[in-house]
């Protein structure tokens, strides 16, 4: 089932161009209706045993759509999980060394909206990834029964300032975490590690990759991220992006495509950005 959010709060499936009420027919409501559900201790199992086609249905399209949860409670991140992108970075060490790292819950951005660059003159990188979503509560849960503590596959933008700051910092920026444009529910990629991806800036290819070239596995990924913290229905996991991450400008499209998931678009602007020497801080009180 792909499973979205609409920008007027429905939880949907998307069945070609048409959305199916599944929200109302699970009772879930409110501003993040999957995580309601979650919440209210709904399923995956729960979800697929809706009889779809008894559900009210109307047209959709891609501007309808919001990012399939609005404040996760966890996003994690894996910092360098392919072997190609610690080449590019020149990088000595992978996730094995790092372990994960947490973005802002406020980062995510909706399908069709804009990054917002925060700086005229630091770098900002696209990378494009493959988020696992989490739909059962997993705490140290072995590689071997780690998949069945997932809900869900979707696509991830893990947008990341290349400046001296840790990490949090750097991918944390409000707009930095475009996810969507639907969730694909587990049942249909039993397989998540021989996934294709692809993300293109300005219509340029850029990174091309397969789930197969992870360091860390999905299943590896879950099963590490939960011996060091309890992860919660509707948490987000980006696997890690291929090599190919480079500067992105105002005005460009990025976009990023997974095999069997859909493709995620979205817009770039540089607005609100400043110059990195006025960002604030001691004696900046201007
Ligand atoms: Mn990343």
């Amino acid at each position: 089932m792909k499973l979205a959010r609409t920008r007027d709060g429905r939880l949907i499936a998307v069945r070609g161009d048409q959305a199916l009420e599944v929200g109302s027919a699970l009772g879930a409501s409110g501003p993040d209706p999957l995580l309601s559900y979650f919440d209210g201790g709904g399923t995956l199992e729960r979800l697929l045993a809706v009889e779809l086609d008894g559900l009210p249905m109307s047209p959709v399209s891609a501007h309808d759509l919001a990012a399939p949860i609005g404040r996760p409670h966890k996003i994690i991140g894996a910092p360098v999980n392919y072997l190609d992108h610690k080449v590019e970075m020149n990088e000595q060490k992978t996730i094995a060394e790092y372990g994960v790292f947490l973005k802002a819950n406020s980062s995510v951005l909706a399908p069709g909206g804009d990054i917002r660059l925060p700086y005229t003159d630091q770098r900002t990188d696209q990378e494009g990834e493959l988020a696992i979503v989490i739909g059962r509560r997993a705490h140290h849960v072995t590689a071997a029964q780690a998949l069945e503590f997932v809900f869900g596959y979707t696509a991830v933008l893990d947008i990341t300032v290349r400046s001296t700051e840790d990490r949090s910092t750097r991918k944390s920026y409000d707009t930095f975490t475009p996810l969507g444009p639907w969730i694909v529910t587990a049942d249909e990629i039993p397989d998540p590690d021989s996934l294709d991806l692809k993300c293109w800036v300005g219509g340029e290819l850029r990174q091309h990759t397969n789930t197969r070239d992870l360091i860390f596995s999905v299943a590896d990924l879950v099963s590490y991220a939960s011996h060091v913290m309890t992860l919660e229905p509707g948490d987000i996991i980006a696997s890690g992006t291929p090599a190919g991450v480079g500067a992105i400008s105002a005005g460009q499209e990025v976009a990023v495509e997974i095999e069997r998931i859909g493709r995620l678009s979205v817009g770039v602007s540089d607005d609100h950005a400043i110059p990195y020497a006025e960002r604030p801080g001691p004696g900046r009180r201007a």
